[in-house]
């Protein structure tokens, strides 16, 4: 077994980690994950842990999908690279491409550029919203609109959209023109309405005002996420995305439907914006796609969009955007196994069952301790709980307390999620009902420990 504390110290001198402060890794070393299985992982010091994150949201089909592991090496083979920048292609991302677009036919998206992962993703969508409009001879719509709360990825354009101040602040100046409608989220908003169908009503309200404000005409596009992940699993109620769709709409406006986490079944549907009946005009995928294993990613791009696209003559809709790994081989065929065993598992169907065990298991939990705030979640597999030190003001969590239930709880069998208050689990798909209660099991002990 490789030693620990030797492996901690040389990641403290030599890596910076995401979404963390250097100096973290010293005086609160990461856990080192070094095998994987199902849909447990295993750590350096030979804890074997239930995975509640499915890595990152990605590992819908655990970490033991032979078919998407042999499409990668067979294709390393055969074609590891070649580029589709203009004047080539390849075989199997046209195939891919034609599985996505029957995959995508129920949501009307017929085309896809594809991506490294869900920020490149995010940055194309709002390019080609822009150009949309450009070759549509209304340059003049340049802005974005999005939600507070949102998490959008962390390109200049992602953060510039995103809807939380930690991914922006320290980044600042960011993209002009960016404005933030308020989330449809209970638990706080600042209307003080916790009526989920008011408060939507409020929202889109607001959404209009902006509208209203800015001028329509100077706006290309709203992006928002079907169901609110990083932001602390916000679920709308149903009427908000048909009732956003429906302005956007109405105003010439393009949705962009941020679908890195939703898209291939984590909500319970297949994606996010068919579970409340809307069809965008560009949804951007990533994670899931390829089951974590290969970073890839589309934005898929609605029939009529397309059209405004291809039917140019001017030579505006030459698309001045692309990456080096887009439309790569190995992705793709990582992509085209994990589409196929995707389906074959039917995975949407486990994520709304597995999903409903778990909500219902956690909101058993909120009875038991005064810790856990507000319980999220019930579509799917995407689940939250936050944390507050106080019920009744709400008043937030001290990281202490939120980091003992996260590590009490690893002791306890189970891998958790901590976000500035919330708790966020997003296991893979292929969880079992045991693998429901061990997570919940541990979490009990978790929040056991932290009430003393
Ligand atoms: N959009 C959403 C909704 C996401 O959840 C994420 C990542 N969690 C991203 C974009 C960014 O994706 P990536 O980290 O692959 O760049």
């Amino acid at each position: 077994m490789k030693d620990s504390n030797f492996l901690k110290e040389k990641n403290a001198r030599s890596l910076w980690h995401p979404m963390a402060h250097p100096a973290d890794s010293l005086n609160n070393p990461p856990t080192i994950v070094t095998g994987a299985e199902g849909v447990r992982i295993r750590d350096v010091d030979g804890h074997e842990v239930v995975d509640g994150v499915g890595g990152l949201w990605n590992v819908n089909l655990g970490f033991s999908c032979q078919p998407v592991k042999d499409a990668i090496a067979r294709q390393l083979d055969v074609l590891p690279y070649y580029s589709t920048f203009r004047g080539t292609t390849n075989d199997v991302i046209i195939e891919l491409s034609e599985v996505l677009r029957e995959f995508y036919e129920p949501d009307g998206l017929t085309r896809a550029f594809y991506t490294s992962g869900g920020s490149d993703s995010v940055e194309t969508a709002l390019r080609l919203a822009r150009q949309y409009h450009k070759v549509r001879g209304e340059a003049g719509r340049t802005k974005f609109l999005s939600l507070k709360k949102g998490y959008h990825g962390t390109h200049m354009g992602g953060a510039s959209v995103n809807g939380n101040a930690n991914f922006r602040t320290q980044y600042e100046p960011l993209l002009p023109g960016c404005y933030h409608i308020p989330a449809p989220y209970t638990y706080r908003n600042p209307f003080n309405e916790t009526d989920p169908e008011k408060l939507s009503a409020l929202c889109l309200q607001a959404l209009e005002d902006e509208i209203a404000f800015q001028g329509a005409g100077t706006i290309a596009a709203m992006i928002m996420e079907p169901i609110l992940g990083a932001g602390g699993v916000i679920v709308p109620h149903e009427s908000f995305m048909p009732g956003v769709r429906e302005i956007c709409t109405k105003h010439g406006i393009l949705l962009i439907a941020d679908e890195v986490i939703t898209a291939f079944g984590r909500s319970g549907s297949w994606t996010g914006s068919r579970h409340w009946g809307v069809q965008p005009d560009l949804m951007c995928t990533a994670k899931a796609i390829t089951n974590g294993y290969f970073p890839f990613g589309a934005v898929m791009i609605a029939e009529h969009v397309a059209e405004v696209f291809e039917k140019d003559t001017s030579g505006a809709a030459a698309i001045g955007h692309g990456y080096t790994y887009s439309g790569h081989p190995v992705g793709a065929a990582a992509a085209l196994a994990c589409v196929a065993e995707t389906l074959r598992l039917n995975v949407k169907d486990n994520a709304a069952a597995r999903g409903a065990e778990l909500y219902a298991g956690l909101q058993a939990l909120q009875g038991k301790y005064e810790a856990i705030g507000d319980v999220r979640g019930g579509e799917g597999l995407m689940t939250a709980m936050e944390l507050a030190s106080d019920r009744g003001s709400k008043a937030p969590i001290d990281k202490q307390t939120i980091g003992t239930v996260q590590e009490v709880a690893y002791q306890n069998g189970a891998m958790v999620r901590v976000s500035g208050p919330n708790i966020i689990l997003s296991p893979p798909l292929v969880l079992t009902s045991e693998d429901v209660q061990t997570i919940l099991t541990a979490l009990d002990a978790g929040f056991a420990a932290a009430a003393g």
